[in-house]
């Protein structure tokens, strides 16, 4: 049940580069507790509204030059990557970013560095999401599905026990049974762990089916929000996103 808002956006700006504007007066909220999606085409800047979130954006030249990011009430615009972790913020980057040379279990312990030593029931708890990675714990992880290596993206993301968990593409690359399987895990991490989910996809129907609220961005701003249901029946979003115009 949506609560009050865990992450605010408000009205930022950022440049990458110091001269490419991709932000331009972007603001959301992501209640506690809710699952919210961000959908838009193709260079819009959802991934760069996850980095400025994360505080990802100064390792690719990139900074917020305008606005501000509050996370459970405090100011953390400019705060960096490592921080954002131990405060509870968590980023599942899209195209996966596993190491691909470290095993499954050595990858998901990897993934709780920020936290400390890792304890055994943090693990059991990633296997009893994920039975699959249990089976795989002693491979390598480059040598996985990429189903598998979505699973343990999530995964190692969680290792680091966060309060709010972004998403960028969860679905990309996967065969539609895996995309239903990966967004039925994010579903019960919401429901059962009351994990705060933000999630950006290219995949609207997806997103919508199990988001309680969704944002609309093009060209660095938000051009519609609204209830999941009602941008399911907003006959724009049908049209151009959901590809039933
Ligand atoms: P996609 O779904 O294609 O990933 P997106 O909505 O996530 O798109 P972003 O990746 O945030 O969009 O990109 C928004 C714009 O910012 C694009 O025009 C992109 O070329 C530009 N951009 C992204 N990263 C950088 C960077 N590191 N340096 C310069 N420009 C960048």
């Amino acid at each position: 049940v949506p609560g009050r808002s865990l992450l605010a956006i408000n009205n930022i700006e950022v440049i990458y580069d110091e001269v490419i504007l991709v932000l331009r007066g972007l603001s959301l909220e992501v209640p506690t507790g809710s699952i919210v999606a961000l959908l838009g085409s193709n260079g819009a800047g959802k991934s760069t509204t996850l980095k400025a979130a994360s505080g990802l954006l100064p390792t690719e030249h990139g900074e917020i030059t305008d606005g501000s990011i509050t996370f459970d009430g405090a100011d953390i615009t400019h705060i960096d990557a490592a921080e954002r972790v131990k405060r509870g913020i968590s980023l599942c980057m899209e195209g996966r970013h596993v190491f691909e040379h470290l095993t499954v279990q050595e990858n998901l312990i990897a993934g709780a560095y920020t936290k400390g030593r890792p304890s055994k029931s943090d693990l059991e708890l990633v296997y009893e999401y994920f039975p699959r990675l249990r089976d795989l714990r002693s491979r390598t992880a480059g040598f996985l599905s990429g189903g598998e290596q979505q699973m343990l993206a999530i995964g190692r993301a969680l290792m680091a026990k966060p309060t709010l968990l972004m998403l960028d593409e969860p679905s990309l690359g996967l065969a539609p049974l895996l995309v239903q399987e990966i967004f039925g895990y994010i579903e019960r991490l919401n429901a059962e762990l009351g994990t705060t989910v933000f999630v950006v996809e290219q995949n609207a129907s997806r997103a919508l089916a199990i988001a309680h609220h969704g944002y609309i961005m093009e060209q660095g701003r938000i051009v519609l929000e609204g209830s999941a249901t009602e941008l399911r029946d907003n006959p724009d979003v049908k049209e151009f996103y959901l590809g039933l115009g």
